[in-house]
Formats: C-alpha cells, structure tokens, sequence
C-alpha cells in the first residue's frame, strides 16, 4: 500500500517536472518573441511614507502576460532571461516603459514621487552599455535622473565590487539614487554601505516572518535601521501585511514602508486612484 502510494506519487513527480523542464524551455525561447510582441507589461507598487502620509515612490514589477500560460511572475522568468542574455533587452524595456509612465503621471502634474525599478547584476556587468542605455531612457523620456531610483540586490555586490562601485558611482553621479534590495539576506553588507554611495536599504520581508514572538526579527530590525541611520542612509520595509507588522516598524524608526497592507501590485489606473487621494487610506 505504501509502496504503491509511493510509486504514484513518484510517477506523478516525473511528470511534474518533465512539464516543468519542457515549459521551461518554452519560456526560455518565448522571452524574444514576448519582447518583440509586447507580452510584457508592469504592475506598480507603491512605497508610503508614515511621516507625511503621502506615496513616496512607486516600485516597477514585471510580469508575463504569456500566451498560453496565463500570467507569468519573474520568480518564472528572471533567472531564465538571466542566464539567456535576455535580461538586457527585458530590463531596457522595463526601463523605458517605467520612465514612460512617470513622465505621464508627472504631466498630469503628480511630481511629488519616484520610480523605482529593479536591475539585475547581468545588466551592470556590461557596464558601458548599460549606462549608455540608462542615459539615452533618461533624456528620451524626459525624466530627470534624480526621480530614479535602482533596485540593486546585494548578493550581486560580492562578485566584482571594484567594477560594480564604478558603476553604481557614474549611476549616482547622474543623480539616479541607489537602494539595496533584500537587505540582510546577502553575505556582507558592511563594506557595501561604506563605500558605495547607498541611499536606500530595503530591509528584506523574511525579517517579518516566521517567527512566533518576533525577538529575533525585531533586533536584526533594530541593528539595521540603526545603522542605516547613523549613515544616513534611509531604510525601507518591504512586506507589511497586516498591524503588527506596522507597529513593529514604527517602534523601531522606520517610516518608509510597503507591502500588500498599504497596497498591492497594482495597475496604472489603480496606482493613478490611489495618488489622486492624496493620502494613505489604511482601510
Ligand atoms: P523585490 O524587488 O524584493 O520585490 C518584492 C516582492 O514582494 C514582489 O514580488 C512583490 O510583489 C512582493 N510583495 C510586495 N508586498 C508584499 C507583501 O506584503 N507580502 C508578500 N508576501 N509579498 C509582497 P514579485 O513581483 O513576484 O517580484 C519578485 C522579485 O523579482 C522582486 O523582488 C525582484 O527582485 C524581481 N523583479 C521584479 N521585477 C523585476 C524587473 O523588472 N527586473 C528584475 N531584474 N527583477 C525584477
Ligand atoms: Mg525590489
Ligand atoms: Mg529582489
Ligand atoms: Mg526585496
């Protein structure tokens, strides 16, 4: 009896994962063709600030809209575009459409945020071309480089950290501000803060979760906005889901927060509505 169970569940196994090799494939040579087809599209999350009660910016997501799958998310794709090259010509898209959209929301005379995009590591190894790139989005669109902001996340700094400070230091001269994604979850952050000009840490989500009465979480909490403010460099928390979470941020300092209890993902015309208000409504 066992056996059996365990002889089907291993069968079912083998094919879950045959699909999920030959979709895979499948994706990997869709990421051109979606490209070429606009397949692609961004969802806009904002990132609020306690003090003012006001969005401060606005971060850009990328999804698949995929032709026979049905909506793709990047933990699907990324590493795939990753390893395909694909991710320069995605990440430029992202870029220019990013850019695109807050010079829209900009003319209807909504000034006061940012964007936020994420960059991957494979897009700053090719340096020149990558800073070329980000120039060229920049005057097409019309936004000025200090309304954006780079995601970058700190694994990728231990690679080559000479070539990535060159980098990230021509990026922050044209005035883009640099944050650090998913802080605390690389190797060692401390040499990152102190020679790159940083000016953002985004305090990764797991730092909120799983764990029953929050010490641990709240101390790597405490140490790191701590930190971040003696170096005045600002500190995001990313993830809020519900009031305990939020109060635990307060109690520590941090003011810039975001996760699906202030808003989710969301579409132009909803992060539209939502800066039109003028204000947070925490329903
Ligand atoms: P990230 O930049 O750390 O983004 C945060 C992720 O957490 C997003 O997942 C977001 O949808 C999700 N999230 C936001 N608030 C909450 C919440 O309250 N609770 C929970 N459980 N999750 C929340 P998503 O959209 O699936 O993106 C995953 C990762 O993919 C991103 O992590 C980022 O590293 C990468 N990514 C997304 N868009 C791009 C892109 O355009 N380019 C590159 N290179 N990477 C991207
Ligand atoms: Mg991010
Ligand atoms: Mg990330
Ligand atoms: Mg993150």
């Amino acid at each position: 009896m066992v056996k059996r169970r365990y002889k089907n569940h291993y069968v079912v196994y083998k094919e879950e994962m045959q699909q999920m090799i030959q979709q895979q494939i499948n994706i990997g040579g869709d990421i051109q063709q979606a490209l070429n087809e606009e397949d692609f599209f961004l969802e806009y999350q904002p990132i609020v600030d306690m003090r003012t009660n006001r969005i401060k910016s606005v971060e850009t997501l990328v999804r698949w809209d995929h032709a026979t799958i049905g909506t793709l998310y990047p933990v699907q794709f990324i590493s795939l575009a990753e390893k395909t090259g694909l991710i320069v010509p995605l990440g430029e898209w992202v870029l220019r459409e990013a850019c695109t959209q807050l010079k829209k929301w900009q003319d209807q005379g909504f000034t006061d945020f940012n964007i936020t995009v994420n960059v991957s590591t494979f897009q700053l190894q090719k340096m020149e071309s990558f800073y070329e790139m980000v120039q060229k989005i920049l005057k097409e669109t019309g936004v000025p480089a200090e309304n954006l902001e780079m995601e970058i996340t700190e694994t990728i700094f231990m690679e080559n950290i000479e070539a990535l400070f060159v980098i990230v230091e021509k990026l922050s001269d044209l005035g883009i501000k640099i944050s650090i994604d998913d802080f605390g979850t690389g190797y060692s952050s401390m040499s990152v803060l102190k020679y790159l000009p940083v000016h953002t840490i985004k305090i990764d989500q797991s730092f909120l979760r799983n764990e029953s009465d929050g010490v641990k979480n709240r101390a790597v909490i405490k140490s790191i906005s701590g930190l971040a403010k003696d170096l005045r460099i600002k500190t995001v928390i990313e993830g809020i889901e519900n009031e305990e979470q939020l109060a635990l941020a307060l109690k520590e300092g941090c003011h810039l927060l975001q996760g699906h209890y202030f808003f989710p993902p969301s579409s132009v015309e909803d992060v539209t509505a939502y800066i039109n208000e003028k204000t947070i409504l925490i329903t």
